[in-house]
């Protein structure tokens, strides 16, 4: 039997180990972005070879090269499968197709690869991302996997206000979703992944040692929370950069432009918080701006349409929390004490200067980073 006080140890003990292993993921996540910046040049992939049971990263310019060499074999079918790549004074002989490496001089022979990057769960193949052209197909895989439809579902339904009859969020009672996309965008994804290492850089620079946000405040169970680790596509969420999954509401038409080119706050409608662009921790928000038609009564409307749902991981770093209005704002305001910005802006539920209405119901997030956030799901559901 375990007292009050075997209780408490065994809590520090537990809180001791994932503070562990919260800096064991930080370390190993610097030791990955230090090794594919310096090895892969401007297109983020990173090619290495096998020796003694681990994978080593070849030096920057034979990465460059194995790079080179390997578009303009995937590029037709015809080419070679082998090249030559001279590099470090090495000179190898490389088999594509078989992805081994031969020393000219002492005949040895190893595996290569390529790492990409990209979330374990991405299904497109190295190939495919590294020759990825501006064409919506590449980018959009379909998913059908019931475990997610059912995390997406219970989403919709019961994040926020669903159970809520006296407001319009109850709509969300009965959505359904009808398909799910997961979003295998290669270049959007490496300028993401860029702009998360200048904000962890960030961190360091000015000592900035913010608390991760909340989620769900504007609901009673802890949906969003509960659902962030079902939706990360086996890519964990940085949490040195606060990052999130959230929800962004949006037409089939803008999804496509979201997908391809990413997040534009330039295009964004202007917000009572600033011009960037907005994301919720509740589906019943989100809702607000899916509407096909785009009809004025956006907050309220009933239009019989399917709706679109953008699943987006998002990078808050030190949020701001706003308890004013910033109508106009271009970016977040100043650090206390310093000429840079925080991160991003967060509104959460309650009373806030200049608001038309009492209070703010919903929770938001606000970026003015167009890099800062990834589509990662697209979502098509019924209300
Ligand atoms: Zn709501």
């Amino acid at each position: 039997m375990i007292g009050s006080c075997g209780e408490a140890r065994l809590q520090d003990t537990a809180a001791a180990l994932a503070k562990e292993r919260e800096q064991k993921e930080i370390a190993e996540k610097k030791f990955l972005d230090v090794q594919v910046r310096k090895h892969s040049g401007g297109h983020g992939a990173c090619w290495q070879y096998e020796m003694d049971g681990h994978w080593h990263p070849f030096s920057a310019e034979g990465n460059d090269q194995m790079q080179q060499a390997y578009l303009a074999f995937i590029d037709d079918e015809h080419n070679c499968r082998w090249a030559n790549v001279v590099a470090g004074g090495v000179r190898r002989m490389v088999d594509f197709r078989d992805m081994t490496q031969t020393n000219v001089d002492t005949g040895k022979r190893r595996a290569i690869r390529v790492v990409t990057g990209v979330p374990l769960q991405w299904e497109s193949a190295p190939a495919a991302l590294l020759t990825q052209r501006d064409d919506l197909r590449s980018v959009y895989v379909e998913v059908n996997d019931a475990s997610l439809a059912e995390v997406v579902n219970r989403l919709l339904r019961s994040s926020g206000h669903a159970w809520d009859v006296s407001t319009e969020c109850c709509h969300m009672k009965k959505a359904t979703v009808k398909s799910i996309h997961r979003i295998e965008n290669y270049q959007l994804w490496q300028r993401y992944q860029a702009r998360l290492r200048a904000m962890r850089e960030d961190r360091a620079k000015y000592n900035l040692q913010s608390e991760p946000a909340a989620l769900d405040l504007d609901g009673r169970e802890g949906v969003m929370t509960e659902s962030q680790p079902y939706l990360d596509c086996g890519e964990p969420l940085a949490r040195d950069v606060d990052e999130k999954i959230l929800l962004h509401g949006t037409s089939w038409d803008n999804a496509d432009s979201i997908v391809m080119h990413g997040f534009d706050n330039r295009t964004c409608m202007r917000g009572m918080y600033g011009d960037g662009t907005y994301f919720a921790g509740a589906a019943c928000k989100s809702h607000q701006y899916s509407c096909a038609y785009q009809c004025k009564w956006s907050s309220t409307c009933l239009c019989v349409c399917e709706r679109t749902l953008i699943i987006a991981r998002v990078a808050l770093g030190d949020a701001y929390y706003a308890s004013e209005t910033r109508y106009g704002a271009r970016r977040p305001p100043n650090r206390i004490g310093s000429k840079s910005t925080h991160g991003s802006v967060v509104v959460n539920p309650g009373p806030v200067k200049g608001h038309k209405q009492p209070v703010q119901v919903h929770q938001e997030f606000v970026i003015f980073d167009r890099e800062q956030a990834y589509p990662a799901f697209v979502v098509q559901y019924w209300p």
